[in-house]
Order: C-alpha cells, then structure tokens, then sequence
C-alpha cells in the first residue's frame, strides 16, 4: 500500500521511524482518525481542525497547511482505492538526542495510511456489552495526543471480561467511553458530558448534537453520574469508527429491555442520512 510519510507518497516498508523519535519514546505527537466512506472523507475539515488545535496545544508547530493536508489525504484515499475505512494520521515532534525538553529546532515527523474499515452493521444493530471503569487519565483529555495509556488500560480490562467499551468515570462522574464518547437517555432528553478538559469533543458527538432539533429530541450537555448511567432510558457511544453504537449491557446488567433504544435508532438513521449526504451513495 502507498503511505505519506512527511510530504512524500511511499510504500509502507520505505516508512521507517527513527528510535528516537519522540513519538516512539515519550508518545509526543497528536492523530487523527478519519472515515471514508465510498471513497470520501467524511468531516474531514472537523478532523483536520481539530489536529491543529490538539498540535498548538502541545507547542507543535504542523509541516503543513489546512489545504495541503486535505489535499495529501484525498490523494492517499484515491491512490489506494480506498471504498470504505479509515485514515490514521499522526505527527509527532519528530527525531532528536532523548531529553525531556523540546529541541531547539523543530522536525515534526509525518505518517499516515489508510485501513479498509466496514461499518460496524452487527453491533451497531444488536449493540454490546460495556464495564465500568475509573478515568485515571490525565487533565488534558481534549487533546487528541498520542498518549493513551489510561485509554488503553480501560480498554483491556473491557475486552478481558467480554465487553466492548469502558464507560470511565472521575468520583462517579460519566466522562467517556475509553475510545468513545458516552450518551444517556432519560426522559426523551439526551444528556452528554460537556467538552471540558476532561473529555475529548468527538467530531462524531458534535455531528449528533447538530443533528438532534431536527428529529425533535431535547440535548443537554451536562456531567451525569454512574447512578443516571445505570437507570437511563437508552445508552450509547459514538465515535468515527463505532459511529452510534448502543450500550444494552453495563457490568452485566441489561440497559432497558437489553434492546437499542427508538432515539438511538433515530440518530443512527439521521448520522447514515448525514454520511449519505456527504459521500454519496
Ligand atoms: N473520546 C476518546 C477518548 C476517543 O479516543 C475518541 C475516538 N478517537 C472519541 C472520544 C470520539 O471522537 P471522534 O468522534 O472524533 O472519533
């Protein structure tokens, strides 16, 4: 497969990472994952924004402009005749002697590929099964860094007891999923953590919430607690590769009826209209 590695299409075993990199040694760089679907990037402008914003907040200047970037990515979907997946793309503070402190001269390391990626069809109609798990990351979970860690502990211990996610919470507070964003319903309202320093704002979060007045469903972006967690209507997590993926069960126990609930339903059809109209098809 063709790869980008830093202004260059290459082939994947050209793409080789210095042992110094800062990326491979102290995770100091920032990603993005991007959906393509029928050959489009879909939200790429959200995604690449938000890779500018996580850079600046770790004091990485990018090798590169919004428009080059955008334009590089297409031409990486197109050259590997990529239908439907993903794009990983990353940038780190690049190769230099391992010391804490930034070096004096910046040489940020670009990588991305693309992945075939279906939609999740099975579990985004029967749903799955999530644990519930203390948020141990640090205060900056709005930077998508590369530093996941306490993302992936979280994740693991799902995955070791069957489930699919870890719904973290900080003093039984929901923040996110470990890969995820988290969303109730109670009451026909759809409650979500705000985007604060504690989660990360899911571009995916953000299409849904544009997306609610117009199905008539009331959004409140408010912290709610393992108890509102446990006792809601509906559950669900969103992110770009789950899309909406219902929660039916939490340590267990059955959310409702153990069946996807009819708001959840709903946005799963307005995201699909969404995509639809974005990338065709
Ligand atoms: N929170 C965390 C911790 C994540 O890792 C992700 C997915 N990368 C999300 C939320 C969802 O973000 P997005 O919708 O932009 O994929």
């Amino acid at each position: 497969s063709t790869v980008l590695y830093n202004n260059n299409f290459v082939s994947r075993e050209a793409c080789t990472v210095d042992m110094e990199d800062r990326g491979y040694q102290f995770g100091d760089g920032v990603y993005e994952v991007i959906r393509i679907y029928s050959g489009k990037m879909f939200t790429s402008q959200e995604h690449i924004t938000r890779l500018f914003e996580s850079a600046e907040k770790i004091k990485l200047d990018l090798p590169f402009t919004k428009e080059e970037l955008t334009k590089n990515l297409s031409t990486l979907v197109e050259k590997n005749k990529l239908h439907t997946g993903t794009i990983y793309l990353q940038v780190t503070r690049g190769a230099s002697a391992r010391q804490h402190q930034f070096p004096l001269e910046g040489n940020p390391v670009f990588t991305a590929y693309t992945k075939e990626v279906p939609r999740p069809e099975n579990q985004m109609n029967e749903g799955v099964a999530a644990i519930i798990a203390e948020d141990v990351r640090w205060l900056r979970c709005d930077i998508k860094s590369l530093n996941l860690l306490g993302n992936l502990l979280a994740k693991q211990e799902a995955y070791s007891q069957g489930s699919f996610e870890a719904i973290l919470h900080r003093d039984g507070t929901v923040t996110e999923g470990s890969s995820s964003n988290a969303f109730i319903i109670k009451n026909n309202q759809l409650i979500t953590h705000p985007a604060t320093n504690l989660i990360l704002n899911g571009i995916t979060r953000r299409e849904l919430l544009r997306l609610c007045p117009g199905i008539g469903l009331d959004v409140k972006e408010e912290a709610f607690t393992l108890d509102d967690l446990l006792s809601a209507d509906e559950v669900f997590i969103a992110s770009t590769t789950a899309e909406i993926t219902p929660i039916v069960q939490i340590d267990g126990k059955d959310v409702a009826d153990r069946k996807p609930g009819e708001w959840t339903k709903k946005l799963q059809s307005v995201l699909k209209a969404s995509i639809q109209e974005q990338c065709g098809e």
